[in-house]
């Protein structure tokens, strides 16, 4: 009897653990009067009503049209400004604030969180290599609750053989690929272990050394093993090379510009249009990588230019920073360098409706009936200023609040 009492508890112990707390006992939530983006492209929806239970939305409209159940906790929003929720595609748990993540006091989880992700309204984010079981369960402690924290998307890394990047510290172990054979087993474990995507670094700095690539059959063997499975491709290209075997690997995202290059031809943009390929910018990455400031300006610059041809070819852009590999955690000079390529609603469009829509996931990037409640309610209107976009209020991720601006 006790026997079987014990195999019930940890029944419920798992059936409980594979539902989103998040979503279950927060009390239903209504953001009343605030100037709504539904999305990117459409008009604002003055004095809005948005109700939200059980992490999802549950009505949209203008006050006049929308009812408030009773017991709903209300947000006044009156002056503010409502988006959907925020991705970061290209973020790294590295830095020694994350360690030990699965025993660490939650309050310095949560403090360093807010620091680098939430209080700029990140609801969802892509971690492009860290410490995968680190970084998993760091993952665990947020979907339990207890770190209020965004949905993590984890990308295993995989290196050329011999290609261990300057920057990255010499003792550490990394994952290099001398075949097809080992990278697809590579991909395999990664995935097999609960990450969500792969990173391949088709072209490794190795400082004042020439740059390692990866052989395209290397990077296909990578790419096949994944998109088998449905999962994406990322690349860290470094060069002109690494973009090329990127692109006939069938890598799916760059995961930089490559500024140190000409920029893209017009073979390589082509073959971004016919496969889909999408570009992160990380153009504030560029100007933590030379001490001088000419070679910076031009490397911004230069970063700045491909944005601007990548986007005008009609690529996707997804939004992402580096940050905690870099320390940059204040999107701000991100959102002035590529505001000097795209125009406001292409930059929101990058942090909400692009991301959701390539990576399928279908409940996120609107603010509509039925879809998750991740939103960003700014204190200012983005289309003001782009600048707004970091003068965040509240960050709320399936109707749960994980920031408010105190
Ligand atoms: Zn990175």
């Amino acid at each position: 009897m006790i026997h079987q009492l014990r195999s019930v508890a940890i029944f419920l112990f798992f059936l409980l653990g594979a539902f989103p707390i998040n979503a279950q006992k927060e009390p239903p939530l209504a953001l009343v009067g605030g100037t709504l983006f539904v999305s990117p492209d459409a008009p604002p929806m003055h004095d809005a009503v948005i109700v939200i239970s059980e992490g999802r939305i549950k009505a949209v409209g203008r006050a006049a049209d929308v009812g408030v159940p009773p017991k709903t906790r209300l947000i006044y929003c009156t002056g503010k400004y409502i988006l959907a929720g925020f991705w970061n595609t290209h973020v790294h748990f590295t830095d020694a604030a994350w360690n030990n993540a699965a025993i660490a006091p939650a309050d310095g989880l949560e403090r360093h969180m807010q620091e680098m992700l939430t209080r700029w309204g990140f609801t969802t984010v892509w971690d492009l290599g860290s410490f995968p079981a680190n970084s998993l369960a760091l993952r665990q402690r947020v979907e339990s609750g207890e770190i209020p924290g965004p949905r993590i998307l984890l990308a295993g890394d995989i290196f050329p053989k011999n290609g261990h990047p300057v920057y990255l510290p010499p003792e550490m172990q990394l994952p290099e690929a001398a075949t097809p054979d080992e990278a697809g087993q590579m991909a395999r474990d990664d995935l097999k272990m609960g990450l969500d995507g792969i990173k391949l670094f088709t072209g490794a700095f190795m400082g004042n050394k020439p740059v390692i690539n990866m052989d395209t059959a290397i990077v296909k063997a990578a790419v096949d093993v994944a998109h088998a499975q449905g999962k994406p491709v990322f690349a860290h290209p470094q060069n002109a090379v690494g973009v090329d075997n990127a692109i006939a690997g069938g890598v799916d995202i760059l995961a930089h510009t490559i500024p140190s290059a000409p920029g893209y031809t017009a073979e390589e943009l082509a073959r971004f249009k016919a496969q889909n390929t999408a570009l992160i910018p990380t153009l504030s990455l560029w100007t933590t990588v030379n001490s001088d400031s000419k070679v910076t300006d031009h490397l911004v610059q230069s970063g700045v230019d491909e944005l601007k041809a990548f986007s005008s070819n009609g690529g996707t852009i997804l939004f992402g920073t580096d940050t905690g590999f870099t320390n940059i955690y204040d999107p701000s000079l991100e959102y002035e360098l590529m505001h000097r390529a795209l125009n406001a609603r292409e930059i929101l469009a990058s942090l909400t409706a692009n991301p959701a829509a390539y990576f399928h996931a279908s409940k996120q990037g609107r603010v509509a009936k039925g879809m998750d409640a991740d939103l960003v309610v700014l204190d200012a209107d983005p289309f003001g200023n782009i600048q707004n976009l970091t003068r965040v209020a509240y960050t709320i991720r399936a109707g749960k609040i994980i920031y408010q601006k105190h």
